[in-house]
């Protein structure tokens, strides 16, 4: 099969959504394309002496709505079009939580699994140095993403703040809690995906405490989501993976133990007890809950037809393809879209921020609260919308988020 761009999938989204609206064909033309965009070299000074020369980006995809925001990835697959679609997800996401930022992204082709400490920490630094002249608290604030680390954030900050002559907390958000970093960020993502699984379940009348569940990608946001559907829900985990393989257990995993059997193994494979499956068959599982919680495109048109779970919650981005999106909605799948479930991690991002500013912090429970109060009033806003036009969630997130950017755009004086 032909790889999948992301970026073109972002815009054929956006054109559908476009449609929907009646968008002025001008202001479309706007919202299909970033900004601007700054691609750097990035050089860094290897343990063996030697300079590699490491290729980095950052797009900054719309900021209409307040300063660009969102992570950077590290990883050895990506490429400008990635970015370019996260980015424009970014500003999706961050409009449909209604926070007062825009979308960005950052991303750096590398693999930190073969990095040391010391050449994480050199290409971290060297990365800001790079990019700090677009970067910065009322112009676009980074975060983590897949492999970049809340120590990664630290050693970001330091740069950043050392450029500028001050200390500048507010300039990246994901950062250590020592070092202004912000309570409940670590599991954002996850409990913010699972507050709109609370409201879906509701809605479609599924007990969670007798739920089952699938999830595939054990990073951040999985290995959270696994923990917190079992202590927020009682819900039975009954199959997680990683990169390396999937493992299932019909009377469900101990999602803590699973986590600790991979950081001391690398992997959840071999998790005693479990058996080993392939990634398609967890995806296929029949589950109450499937939570795609890795990278893109992995619903397909392929796959799509043979999933079974009723709720498909989307803790990666761009986890499903426009062709799976049309089969998983005729099969009657609940999809909570990507810029949705996943929106927790950016929303504490900005509590984070808010609390930098003003240098004073909050209590996780007030962070709880307040995330649980912006997921759930989002997931109703997509959820009637997609009663009124009769379209699919996903669509009805675009639908959303979109027209509070061309409002914006419009007071503005841009269209
Ligand atoms: N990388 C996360 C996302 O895709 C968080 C972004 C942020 O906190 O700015 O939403």
């Amino acid at each position: 099969m032909a790889k999948v761009n992301p970026f073109a999938i972002a815009q054929r989204q956006l054109d559908q959504c476009a449609k929907i609206l009646h968008l002025d064909p001008g202001v479309q033309a706007i919202l299909r394309v970033p900004s601007r965009e700054l691609h750097v070299s990035i050089p860094v000074r290897m343990d063996d002496g030697s300079i590699k020369v490491f290729q980095g980006f950052r797009v900054q995809y719309n900021d209409a709505k307040g300063p660009c925001k969102g992570g950077i990835r590290f990883h050895p697959d990506e490429t400008i079009d990635t970015v370019r679609a996260l980015a424009a997800w970014m500003t999706w996401k961050c409009s449909l939580l209604d926070l007062p930022l825009g979308g960005g992204k950052g991303g750096v082709i590398c693999n930190p699994k073969e990095m040391s400490q010391g050449e994480q920490e050199r290409l971290c630094r060297a990365y800001i140095d790079q990019v700090g002249r677009i970067i910065g608290p009322e112009k676009d604030v980074p975060a983590p993403d897949v492999y970049t680390t809340p120590q990664m954030m630290a050693w970001m900050m330091d740069e950043y703040s050392k450029i500028s002559g001050k200390n500048q907390f507010g300039t990246i958000t994901g950062k250590p809690l020592a070092l202004g970093g912000s309570a409940g960020r670590g599991d954002a993502t996850a409990r913010g995906g699972l507050f709109t699984v609370r409201e879906a379940a509701k809605e479609l009348g599924i007990n969670l405490s007798k739920a089952t569940i699938a999830v595939q990608g054990y990073g951040n946001a999985g290995y959270y989501a696994a923990c917190l559907a079992q202590t927020m829900f009682g819900a039975k985990v009954v199959a997680v993976s990683d990169s390396k393989g999937c493992v299932l257990c019909d009377g469900g995993l101990d999602a803590e133990a699973v986590g600790k059997h991979k950081a001391k193994t690398s992997t959840v494979c071999n998790f005693p007890g479990a058996k080993a499956i392939s990634d398609a068959e967890l995806l296929e599982l029949d589950v109450d809950i499937l939570f795609p919680a890795a990278l893109e495109n992995v619903i397909t048109e392929e796959n799509a037809p043979r999933i079974r779970a009723k709720i498909v919650a989307e803790l990666a981005n761009g986890p499903t393809t426009p062709e799976a999106d049309e089969i998983l909605h005729k099969n009657g799948v609940h999809v909570i879209p990507d810029f949705l479930c996943n929106a927790g991690g950016v929303t504490v991002s900005y509590f984070e921020m808010v609390q930098n500013f003003y240098m004073y912090y909050w209590e996780a429970e007030d962070v709880y609260k307040r995330l649980d109060k912006k997921m759930t009033t989002a997931y109703h806003a997509v959820l009637n919308t997609s009663k009124k036009f009769n379209i699919n969630m996903r669509q009805a997130a675009y639908v959303v988020a979109v027209e509070r950017v061309v409002e914006a755009m419009k007071l503005r004086g841009w269209v």
